[in-house]
């Protein structure tokens, strides 16, 4: 399969209003073969797509999200991780069929507004299954989506220990929380690995992902990160997300979190890590000594009131940050652009100094080149050039937000919002046209969610009102961390 788009405008770095105009791209198979202002011939090419009026990017990897969490965007307000936690896991008893729902949903929603892959950090109501995995895996071999799949795996709740030792009416919240144990999941995820692992011609990927630090035992996190460097792939996982956490390891340790990783060797370049919002500057250098990873999700960070992470001090430290729209449940969309324009503003009120304020050349890198380092193809994705693999989107420039269009970084990070995308290549493969998915029945796949959702959200007001005592219990514990002094301030 050959693709020409002829004569549109190029995303670069190096041109003063940020593209080059008047260009041709050729795609041979899933790789881009060409990018020229010569002419370039249309003989035996399967494809051409008309490039006026249209600004080629390198397509967004949404480095951080959770599929499931489609479902229950725009159920909750006003509530911290913590208690969000709580509310999240009330709803249960998603079948394969709901995971695999839920995660073309999220496909669809990411392809339409310019995301070409995506590492979901999948969790699932009722404890991880490989049926489970497989209809997350599928969904995204169906849309044509690059998509990284990350089990979340836990065992070890260390928050809600800390809670109960000081509060012990929320014993019960640990009882009810059963887990495989570590020898279990590991063989799970040497199963998935096996099966999946750079499937479709390598555009799917596995990744081990526990879900914290204070979440997990030793031997699981231990245990994950050997069986993903086995099979050559990722480890992701969210890092020191609020106070109470960052307190709580502390406590438990008497070191940060991330100072506990790197005795315990769980640092280096296959780890990608979500949040990292509560760190102090020797924990900042030593990811940028291990060269791990962040994830920076600004949408949730807000949604939560996480705190802000320390995203100029980490671009200073040439830390590479990718960026997230972390689940639906938390930030209510998969849309990138708006991660970029919170990434773009947020950081602008911690310094006084706006020499050091991130730039929107900064944060579109951050979307595509980042993200693929995160996903563990740096320098093959992420970058329009030939020798990459062919993962462009087209944006209309006669709309509304791009008209009058001037620099391309400033349009991407502070004007667009992902209406203006129109055609979506993965992969050498055309995907979106039109702004229309090709690949799925957006309405039909919309109407069986609905119904799907239906039944489970029927059940959430009963949920919510048995574990109401037990969830005000909680609210004591974490408001009395909160208002306990601490060295690091993220607010
Ligand atoms: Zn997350």
């Amino acid at each position: 399969m050959s693709i020409l788009i002829k004569g549109c405008n190029v995303l670069d770095e190096t041109q003063p209003d940020g593209y080059a105009s008047n260009q041709n791209i050729l795609i041979e198979g899933n790789r881009i073969s060409k990018i020229t202002h010569e002419r370039v011939s249309e003989k035996g090419v399967d494809r051409v797509l008309e490039g006026q009026d249209r600004l080629a990017i390198p397509g967004f990897v949404n480095a951080h999200t959770h599929s499931p969490e489609n479902f229950p965007k725009a159920t909750k307000e006003k509530l911290p991780l913590e208690l969000w936690l709580q509310d999240l896991f009330l709803i249960g008893g998603y079948s394969p069929r709901d995971i695999y729902l839920a995660a073309m949903l999220g496909a669809m929603e990411m392809l339409k507004t310019g995301t070409t892959s995506v590492l979901d950090h999948l969790w699932m109501g009722d404890g991880l299954a490989p049926e489970g995995l497989d209809a997350a895996m599928q969904a995204y071999a169906d849309s044509g989506i690059r998509g990284g799949v990350a089990p979340l795996i836990e065992n070890d709740d260390q928050v809600m220990q800390a809670a109960a030792a000081v509060r012990p009416n929320l014993q019960p919240l640990l009882d009810n929380h059963e887990s495989m144990s570590a020898s279990e999941y590991i063989e799970l995820l040497d199963g998935f690995f096996s099966k999946w692992h750079r499937a479709e011609d390598g555009r799917l990927l596995c990744f081990a992902g526990p879900s914290g630090f204070q979440w997990c035992s030793d031997e699981l996190l231990q245990g994950s990160l050997d069986v993903a460097r086995r099979h050559g792939g990722g480890w992701h996982m969210h890092l020191v997300e609020t106070k109470v956490q960052a307190m709580v390891c502390f406590e438990l340790y008497g070191k940060s979190a991330t100072a506990a990783m790197k005795e315990r060797g769980l640092l280096g370049p296959e780890v990608s890590l979500a949040h990292s919002v509560w760190l102090d500057d020797a924990d900042l250098d030593t990811l940028a000594e291990s060269n791990s990873r962040v994830v920076h999700n600004p949408a949730s960070n807000l949604r939560i009131g996480s705190g802000f992470a320390p995203i100029i001090e980490m671009l200073e430290r040439g830390i590479t940050v990718a960026l997230g729209t972390d689940g639906s449940a938390s930030s209510d969309n998969q849309i990138m652009f708006d991660a970029m324009k919170l990434a773009a503003l947020i950081h602008n009120l911690r310094s006084t100094d706006h020499r050091r304020w991130p730039s929107s050349r900064d944060v579109v890198r951050m979307a595509t080149a980042n993200g693929a380092a995160a996903l563990g193809m740096e320098g093959d994705l992420g970058e329009l050039r030939p020798g990459k693999l062919a993962d462009i989107v087209l944006l209309d420039t006669k709309t509304l937000l791009f008209t009058p269009f001037n620099d391309a970084f400033r349009h991407l990070c502070y004007a667009e919002n992902g209406s203006s995308v129109h055609s979506v290549i993965v992969d050498g493969r055309l995907v979106v046209e039109g702004g229309r998915v090709l690949t799925a029945n957006e309405e039909t796949i919309a109407e069986e969610a609905r119904d799907a959702w239906q039944r489970m959200y029927r059940e959430l007001p009963g949920l919510r009102e048995k574990t109401e005592p037990l969830v005000r219990e909680f609210e004591l514990y974490q408001q009395e961390m909160m208002n306990r002094d601490f060295y690091l301030n993220r607010y």
